[in-house]
């Protein structure tokens, strides 16, 4: 058993006691000859416990059976035939089971807030009165052999008055209690307490029953349920009291009128129940009213702060057209305080350019004829023209006429101009297609550059039509399968929903016409102010043409690197070709040089000057093509990047004597001043002694070429000036010069400036390009002074120790 548990327990068991106390003081106090008792405040403890405690079917249904043992021995206790008593306490039993289940019908709890409460303890308190009566009456006729109406009435009563006077006192005990001025409490108290005694004293017998009521009344309209519960009781207990004592105006009425004992009690229970009745209503109509006024008063500043609060304005017009109530929104539009404002008429008030209209809508308030919806420009002071929505309604009296008009404004104003500015950017985009759709990629947004790229309007598409149309079916499908997703819009806005700020990408546009456009979608999502995902933008540009130009640029670039491919391994081929020809030349060629000069030596006999001329000029001949045939054989390897140099520590100035008499056949033939300088001292360097004397005739045999008779060639070697690591080689000549802009050129293969081809001077434009590769080959580089007319210089430096690389990789 729960602690709860146990304390109703006790308390049940006390107040049981107090059935059986009670019960007995009743029999004990019934007056002389009275098969039943006065009063049988036994079954108001009763009720009022249960209906206090409320504790559920099954302990009711126990304090009723220990109902049922108390009554029964205080009537045994008290005098009466055992049988008697055990009937007696059947029918008190009997009678409070029906008062309380009928006061907690289906589980409600006990309450006493409304008259039709009132109505259910009045009903209950009957029902339980005709139980008992009944049962009372039955036992003491069959019994005691009593008058079965008398004694079923007077029991009736007696307990219907104790129960009615009681019970609200156990459903009160719930209730909070209500603070009042404590003086009017205690003087009320008095009164009520005062006067009901002072009517039913012992010597008191004039018919003075009602006047204990105004103080009742006086509880009931000022103090509350549970003052007027307590009041009740108290009245009853003193009016019981004192009567059954012979006091008071029922007791006088029986002893003059000589009324039987019965009537007596029935009299003083029917003043006990009018107390009742007309104190429980008051207090009950007065709780009421009270709560009512409360929830009036709450209601009404509730509203005031919901008018006050709202973003809105609102005014309440009456049928003259005069401003009943405004709220703050309004106030601050209109400039000026409700007080000022209330009273007024609208249309004067109404900032608006023709206060005319105002007044004719104003009066067609009676009328109905307003229209519901309306838009005003106002000028309000510091805010400048505003535009405001009306939404207008009526108020209407209980018979249905038209009492008041209620406006509703919002000012639209901010809304209107961010509208209009965000409709002129959409329709400025006349080439970019704008398209809105809400999350089901229904279309909310098509504008013009959409209308022109896809070829529908507007009106065909929105709110009508779905994304679906605007794509390719087959390319939807396509990505649904790389996403792995089922095919639909989600496809398109697959990333976004996943959380990304935009997406773009390719897609293909279906027009209207069927034909299709390649467009760039970038598709970002519309949120609300609270992060909310609303719908989807996507804005497309048509980039079909800019997609065949990239295909058409491809194309271009694949065929341009095929052409390249093939011109290499063409020109690899006649590098090929040129390489094993020129080998293929040397042969023979050295045979004939070799023949040239035995016949030049004799060894076919001696020759005449006539035949020794034509000899040197084969001879001369023979070797010019042996050199261009040597240039050729060196192109070839450094073109194919196979210079292949075998250095070695070789003295220069051998080399360059070499190279020297190698052109000596040349030069000797022409009219040229001809200067070598050639350091006395050995000059070391690391080198490949054939190269770099191919490098050194090359040199020679261009300043000689390009040099008219009566010119100059010279050929310098010796250390650097400054740099001792270094070894330089100059070869310079007075002739034709070559102008700045060639100076780089003529390093390139194949180059010869148009000069030397107007002259006719032979040459392969070889020689500088070998020239560079050899120094390069060895570490060192060739530079260029020269001017027309005014000779050239080309001097190369050598490192005179071992380069780094020798062996060049050709470009
Ligand atoms: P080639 O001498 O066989 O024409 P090179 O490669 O040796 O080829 O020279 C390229 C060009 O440089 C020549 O055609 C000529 O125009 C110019 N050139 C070379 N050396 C001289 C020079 N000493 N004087 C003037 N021009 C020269």
């Amino acid at each position: 058993m729960t602690r709860q548990r146990l304390r109703w327990s006790v308390w049940a068991l006390i107040a049981l006691v107090g059935v059986f106390v009670l019960g007995l003081m009743s029999v004990h106090f019934a007056l002389p000859g009275s098969t039943v008792a006065l009063w049988w405040p036994a079954a108001g403890l009763a009720v009022c416990f249960l209906l206090a405690t409320d504790p559920g079917p099954r302990r009711s249904a126990l304090f009723v059976l220990g109902v049922l043992v108390s009554s029964g021995a205080a009537n045994l206790v008290g005098g009466r035939p055992a049988l008697v008593s055990v009937l007696y306490g059947f029918a008190n039993a009997a009678e409070v089971a029906v008062v309380h289940g009928l006061m907690t019908t289906r589980a409600r709890r006990p309450r006493l807030g409304s008259m039709d409460d009132l109505w259910r303890l009045l009903a209950a308190t009957l029902a339980g009165a005709v139980v008992i009566g009944v049962l009372a009456g039955l036992t003491a006729s069959v019994v005691l052999g009593g008058d079965f109406l008398d004694s079923a009435s007077a029991a009736a009563s007696s307990h219907g008055a104790a129960v009615l006077v009681m019970a609200p006192l156990g459903i009160a005990a719930g209730l909070r209690r209500v603070r009042r001025p404590r003086l009017e409490d205690i003087a009320q108290w008095v009164v009520v307490v005062g006067v009901t005694a002072w009517v039913f004293h012992q010597d008191q017998s004039l018919p003075l029953a009602f006047l204990p009521i105004p103080g009742l009344v006086w509880g009931a309209l000022r103090l509350g349920l549970r003052t007027v519960a307590m009041q009740l009781l108290v009245v009853g207990i003193v009016a019981v009291t004192l009567t059954s004592l012979g006091g008071g105006p029922f007791a006088a009425a029986g002893r003059l009128g000589g009324i039987r004992p019965e009537t007596v009690g029935s009299l003083t229970q029917a003043f006990l129940a009018t107390a009742a009745v007309t104190t429980l209503s008051l207090a009950v109509a007065t709780t009421q009213r009270r709560t009512a006024l409360a929830d009036l008063r709450s209601e009404v500043e509730l509203s005031g702060v919901v008018l006050d609060t709202a973003a809105s304005a609102i005014i309440v017009v009456d049928l003259a057209g005069v401003i009943a109530r405004l709220n703050t929104t309004a106030a601050r539009l209109l400039g000026a305080p409700e007080e000022e404002l209330v009273g007024r008429l609208a249309a004067e008030v109404f900032p608006v350019a023709n206060p005319e209209e105002v007044t004719a809508r104003m009066a067609g308030i009676a009328g109905g004829t307003v229209p519901l919806h309306q838009e005003q420009d106002w000028l309000v002071e510091g805010l400048g023209v505003r535009h405001i929505v009306w939404t207008n309604a009526y108020l209407t009296d209980d018979d249905g006429n038209r009492t008041h008009l209620v406006k509703t404004g919002a000012d639209v104003t901010d809304e209107r101009a961010a509208r209009t500015f965000v409709e002129a950017v959409l329709e400025a985009a006349t080439a970019t297609a704008i398209i809105g759709t809400d999350l089901d990629g229904v279309i909310t947004l098509f504008n013009r550059g959409a209308e022109t790229v896809l070829g529908w309007r507007a009106s065909e598409v929105v709110g009508v039509r779905d994304w679906s149309l605007l794509h390719d079916p087959a390319e939807v499908d396509r990505r649904a399968a790389e996403l792995e997703i089922e095919p639909g819009f989600d496809v398109l806005v697959h990333r976004v929903r996943g959380g990304a700020a935009t997406e773009t990408r390719d897609w293909t546009y279906v027009r209207k016409d069927g034909s299709r456009r390649t467009v760039s979608l970038t598709m970002s999502g519309i949120r609300d102010e609270g992060g909310m995902l609303t719908g989807y933008l996507g804005v497309a540009e048509d980039v079909t043409r800019r997609r065949q130009a990239e295909i058409a640029l491809q194309v271009a670039l694949d065929r341009e690197r095929q052409a390249v491919e093939e011109l290499t391994a063409l020109d690899r081929t006649k590098s090929d070709f040129v390489s094993a020809v020129s080998h293929e030349l040397r042969t023979p060629l050295a045979s004939v040089l070799g023949y040239s000069e035995m016949l030049e030596d004799g060894a076919a006999g001696p020759l005449t000057e006539r035949q020794l001329e034509l000899v040197s000029r084969v001879d001369r001949n023979g070797r010019r093509l042996l050199s261009l045939i040597e240039d050729l054989l060196l192109n070839s390897r450094i073109e194919a990047g196979r210079l292949e140099l075998e250095p070695r520590r070789c003295d220069l100035s051998d080399v360059v004597a070499s190279a020297w008499t190698s052109v000596a056949t040349v030069t000797s033939q022409r009219d040229l001043v001809r200067d070598v300088d050639v350091s006395p001292r050995p000059l070391w360097v690391e080198g490949d002694p054939a190269a770099l004397e191919r490098m050194v005739t090359n040199l020679l045999s261009n300043a000689v070429k390009f040099t008219p008779d009566g010119g100059r060639v010279s050929l310098v070697a010796r250390p650097h000036d400054r740099d001792p690591g270094t070894v330089c080689l100059t070869v310079s000549d007075s002739g034709m010069g070559i102008p700045p802009a060639d100076h780089e050129r003529v390093f390139a293969r194949f180059f010869r400036s148009s000069a030397a081809n107007e002259r006719a001077i032979q040459g392969s434009g070889l020689g500088l390009s070998i020239v560079r590769a050899i120094a390069e080959g060895h570490g060192g580089s060739v530079s260029l002074e020269s001017a027309p007319d005014a000779g050239s210089t080309f001097t190369v430096t050598l490192p005179v120790g071992l380069p780094t690389t020798l062996s060049r990789q050709a470009p």
